[in-house]
C-alpha cells in the first residue's frame, strides 16, 4: 500500500514533552493532515517518565494548546518499522543544532534503507526553543527542585512537581 501523503509520524522520547516539541508539533500540521506522535519505549535510554506518564502529559499538552489531528502512541522497535505500519510518508524530526545534524543525518541513512519509501522532514527548531531539551528540564527539576521558566506546558509542570517534590 502507497504511504499517505496526509499523515507523518513525530517520533521521540519525550521525557518530559516541552514547549520546544509542541512547537514543532504545531508546525508538523502545517504540512500534513494527521500526525501521530510515537513514544519510543527506549528502555536503554532508562526514561523517568513511564510511557503512560509520557502519554497523558502530551496528550494533555496537545489538548492545551488546542491542536488538532494528532493521536499519541506508543512504540516498541524501530521508528521506520512504526511509520511504515502506520502507513505515514514521512517522519517528522527537529534540528536545534550540528550535534542534532549528525544524528538525523545517519538516522535518515538507515531509515531511507529500511524503509524506501519514508521520508524524513527535518524543521529547524526555532530560536526561542533552541536550548531546550527534556534531559535540562528534568536534571532541573530533580536537582534544583524548579522549573525552567518557559520550559513547559501547565500540564506536565504538574507531572513535574509531584514526581520531584516542589
Ligand atoms: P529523541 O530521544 O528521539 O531525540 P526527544 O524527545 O529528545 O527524543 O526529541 C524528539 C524530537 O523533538 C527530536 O527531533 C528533537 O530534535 C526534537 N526536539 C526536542 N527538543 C526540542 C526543542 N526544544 N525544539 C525543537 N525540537 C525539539
Amino acid at each position: 500500500m502507497a504511504p499517505d501523503r496526509h499523515l507523518a509520524v513525530y517520533p521521540g522520547t519525550f521525557d518530559p514533552p516541552t514547549y520546544g516539541h509542541l512547537d514543532i508539533l504545531t508546525r508538523s500540521r502545517r504540512l500534513f493532515d494527521r500526525v501521530i506522535v510515537g513514544i519510543g519505549r527506549n528502555p536503554e535510554k532508562r526514561p523517568s517518565f513511564t510511557v503512560e506518564e509520557r502519554m497523558a502529559m502530551l496528550e494533555a499538552a496537545i489538548d492545551e494548546a488546542e491542536i488538532t489531528g494528532v493521536q499519541v502512541e506508543a512504540f516498541d522497535g524501530l521508528t521506520a518499522d512504526f511509520a511504515h505500519e502506520r502507513g505515514a510518508a514521512a517522519i517528522v524530526r527537529a534540528l536545534r543544532s550540528v550535534t542534532d545534524f549528525e544524528l538525523e543525518f545517519a538516522l535518515d541513512i538507515a531509515n531511507s534503507k529500511l524503509a524506501p519509501d519514508l521520508e524524513t522532514v527535518l524543521l529547524i527548531a526555532r530560536p526561542e526553543y533552541t536550548h531546550l531539551s527534556s534531559t535540562f528540564v528534568r536534571q532541573a527539576a530533580e536537582q534544583g527542585r524548579r522549573l525552567i521558566p518557559g520550559s513547559v506546558p501547565p500540564s506536565v509542570e504538574q507531572y513535574l512537581r509531584k514526581r520531584y517534590g516542589f
